[in-house]
């Protein structure tokens, strides 16, 4: 059982924000930014691609009151929504979750965003190509 199971079912704490039959939404014990809070569905899916539509429309849609509420509870200017999948993007814990990140104007935290180019126009559509074949649907 992972960790955000045993919040679900209540076998460690967490500070919960928001619950419903299907969907969690507490605090991250690590905050990016102070409000930092997580959203995920109680029952276990991973990764995103591998996650029922049905469920995915539940996280975004809980997701986008959490944001509203980040801006109108704590005044928020701005907020990051972000899903992180497998270890290579950063993803600690194997359950799906949705983090919610209140920004506020020169609240310090910069995201290491470093803008690459590529080598070519064509480099550019090979990638696209390729893309476009992974596509099943
Ligand atoms: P990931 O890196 O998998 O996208 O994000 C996992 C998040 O879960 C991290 O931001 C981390 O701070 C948070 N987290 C890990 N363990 C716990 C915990 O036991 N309780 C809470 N509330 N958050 C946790």
């Amino acid at each position: 059982m992972n960790i955000f199971e045993k919040i679900v079912n209540r076998e460690i704490p967490a500070t919960i924000v928001y619950e419903d039959e299907d969907t969690l939404a507490f605090m991250d014990i690590g905050p990016i930014i102070k409000g930092h809070t997580l959203v995920i569905p109680k029952i276990c899916y991973d990764p995103v691609t591998e996650t029922p539509d049905e469920v995915l429309t539940k996280l975004i849609l809980v997701a986008k009151r959490i944001a509203a509420a980040q801006m109108k509870g704590l005044g928020a200017d701005g907020v990051n929504i972000m899903q992180n999948n497998g270890a290579a993007a950063g993803q600690e814990v194997p359950h799906i979750h949705i983090h919610v990140i209140p920004r506020f104007e020169g609240d310090g935290h910069h995201w290491n965003w470093n803008a690459k180019s590529y080598e070519s126009a064509e480099e550019m559509e090979q990638l696209a190509e390729r893309i476009r074949e992974g596509l099943t649907e």
